[in-house]
């Protein structure tokens, strides 16, 4: 049974292909034991692990030690390289910086950083003194960061001068927070800064190169990000240094990394997929990848990987629609020769688009499924499997995955259920900080439950249904209605507002906000343009709603809840009379 309308793309035999894939998918799935990848780690003396060893210094301590680790292209055209060699040091006196602020094994430290080598380097140094990091997007307003600085109860930031006169406001709001650490790159910033922050420059220009690891065990926490849900404000899913044997194998498997590849992951460490796969896999598989500080733009996306003859490279729904948009033109003016494998998550891959990689890049994309608890991939195309456009793939080796009904008994193969992940695979998240009763809700008779809805064909080829809550997935960011909710009813004008997915065509869904005002308050386009600049600088401009709504009321539920799934149905134009999965709201 195939469930697309497009047919399979068959893979030539692994004796014909120009590079043989890392993976023997049946070989490999059958009879797994993960000690097979735990001993592929070098790990630290007397059984310990660190993320950062295993990415950085194990390179630089054999002969991997001058080859290049990152090539970083600033916004400005800038270029930097560094080896492993030199992360390794860069890295070993950022650990000595943040302990010299007296930050100990499990303190938590972020990053609200742009691409930057210097956001990298604070990673691993963080990891390195035993401490817990967790990289905050760059283009969040002054309300996502404080909520999670304050939920991390974070001593030390490491931000730039643009960012944090961004979140000057918040700053007497976090009350556990110690030092910033500000990182003026190239010295583009001219305002000057505020007395009592550090400056990168001067703090690592007094540190050590020496810097011997905290001996991290395989459970201690190493990374967390926080995941927007339906209630409530986000929650920092925390991994732990144990995580990264699966980000290393899943980089060989599914990602199909080899010594000599270029890699690029366009995604930003804020989120989970520019951790594990834009830091950890194609290092801890001692590759090079370029980092790219820029935004998007089809020509200039190109001419990155032509300049830089990439030859691996990861990427997202959204993205991959824009360069749809841009035509299948334009990337053959540019010389991609050297690329030979390309991979997307985030978000629903529709069928047209991995066809359309054929056409335009001379070969198909490969969808994978992840989210942020699971730590790594765990469904997913693999090179030398027949591709399904639209389907997600099948599991990696070692984990089950499975689709159930509402017993949790197994779905018949192409019936919709729940998304299920059997608990206990290495990158499985450890806890959501500070809210152990949400944690533990995720796991359900045996099962970790994903929040997602899929089918699964009699192959083994999982399809993505859809959320089973009402998070929204615009352009592979996860949003949390209530989030913008909560902002939104913060404006004056305000008496209450219910927030939705729209579907769209590139993004997949944008935010839509339906607002009611306040008795007296009228409705003009000069109010909806007030709030939509309201919401931007508070949250940002990718969370704030793309559309608003003024409506007289919003549809509740007889406790006061405001009825999402029903203003969904209004705006699809599904029939009202025919909602009957809302009742169980009620
Ligand atoms: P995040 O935790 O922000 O990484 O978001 C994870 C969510 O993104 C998943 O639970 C899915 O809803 C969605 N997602 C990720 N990868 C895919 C994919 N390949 N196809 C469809 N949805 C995906």
């Amino acid at each position: 049974m195939t469930i697309s309308s497009f047919p399979p793309i068959h893979k030539p035999s692994r004796d014909d292909m120009p590079v043989a894939p890392n993976l023997e998918y049946a070989k490999t799935r059958a009879g797994f034991d993960w000690q097979q990848m735990y001993s592929e780690l070098d790990w630290l003396p007397g059984g310990y692990l660190n993320k950062a060893h295993e990415a950085i210094d194990r390179h630089a301590n054999g002969p991997r030690r001058d080859k290049i680790a990152m090539i970083w292209e600033g916004k400005n055209g800038e270029r930097e390289d560094y080896t492993f060699g030199q992360l390794k040091t860069l890295t070993n006196k950022f650990a000595n910086v943040i302990k010299s602020l007296g930050i100990e094994t499990g303190d938590r430290v972020f990053l609200f950083m742009d691409r930057l080598p210097e956001t990298y380097i604070a990673f691993f140094g963080i990891l390195k003194a035993g401490a817990v990091v967790g990289p905050l997007f760059s283009a969040f307003g002054p309300d996502p960061v404080r909520d999670r600085l304050q939920d991390s109860g974070a001593k030390v930031l490491v931000t730039q001068p643009e960012l944090r006169r961004r979140i000057t406001g918040i700053i007497p709001e976090l009350f556990e927070l110690q030092h910033i650490i500000i990182v003026n790159k190239n010295n583009r910033d001219t305002e000057g800064r505020d007395m009592a922050d550090l400056d990168w420059d001067e703090e690592m220009g007094k540190a050590s190169t020496d810097f011997d690891t905290v001996r991290t065990s395989q459970y201690d926490y190493s990374v967390m990000h926080y995941t927007s849900g339906t209630t409530g404000k986000p929650k920092g899913a925390v991994h732990r240094h144990q995580a990264v044997v699966q980000q290393y194998a899943t980089g060989k498997w599914a990602l199909d990394l080899h010594e000599d590849d270029v890699y690029w992951c366009t995604a930003d460490p804020g989120w989970v997929t520019g951790t594990s796969y834009g830091m950890l896999a194609p290092w801890t598989n001692g590759l090079t990848q370029l980092i790219y500080e820029g935004g998007f733009r089809a020509s200039a996306w190109y001419e990155m990987l032509q300049k830089h003859k990439v030859s691996v490279w990861y990427t997202a729904p959204t993205a991959i629609r824009m360069l749809m948009k841009a035509g299948e033109e334009l990337p053959h003016r540019y010389d991609l020769s050297r690329l030979r494998y390309s991979c997307s998550v985030g978000e629903p891959l529709n069928p047209e688009a991995v066809v359309w990689g054929e056409k335009a890049i001379g070969m198909p994309f490969h969808d994978n499924w992840w989210q942020t608890e699971t730590g790594a991939i765990l469904v997913a195309n693999y090179p030398e499997m027949d591709i399904r456009p639209g389907s997600m793939g099948r599991p990696i080796p070692g984990v089950e995955v499975g689709v159930v009904d509402e017993n949790f008994d197994p779905a018949p193969p192409g019936v919709d259920g729940n998304l299920v992940v059997r608990p206990g695979w290495p990158s499985m998240f450890h806890s959501y900080w500070n809210n152990t009763e949400m944690y533990n809700s995720r796991f359900r008779k045996g099962w970790y439950v994903t929040g997602d809805s899929a089918r699964v064909d009699e192959d083994g080829y999982f399809w993505f249904v859809g959320r089973t809550d009402d998070v929204i997935n615009t352009a592979g960011h996860l949003v949390g209605p209530f989030e913008v909710e909560s902002a939104l009813i913060e404006h004056p004008a305000v008496a209450e507002a219910g927030v939705i997915g729209k579907p769209d065509p590139i993004a997949m869904e944008i935010v839509k906000a339906f607002v009611a005002l306040k008795d007296g308050v009228e409705a003009t386009p000069a109010l909806q343009r007030e709030l939509t600049r309201f919401t931007r600088q508070k949250l940002s401009a990718g969370v704030a709603p793309r559309e608003i709504e003024f409506v007289p009321t919003l549809p509740k539920t007889r406790s006061g809840k405001i009825m999402r799934r029903l203003l969904k149905a209004r705006e699809l134009g599904l029939p009202e009379g025919d909602t009957s999965t809302l009742e169980e709201e009620e």
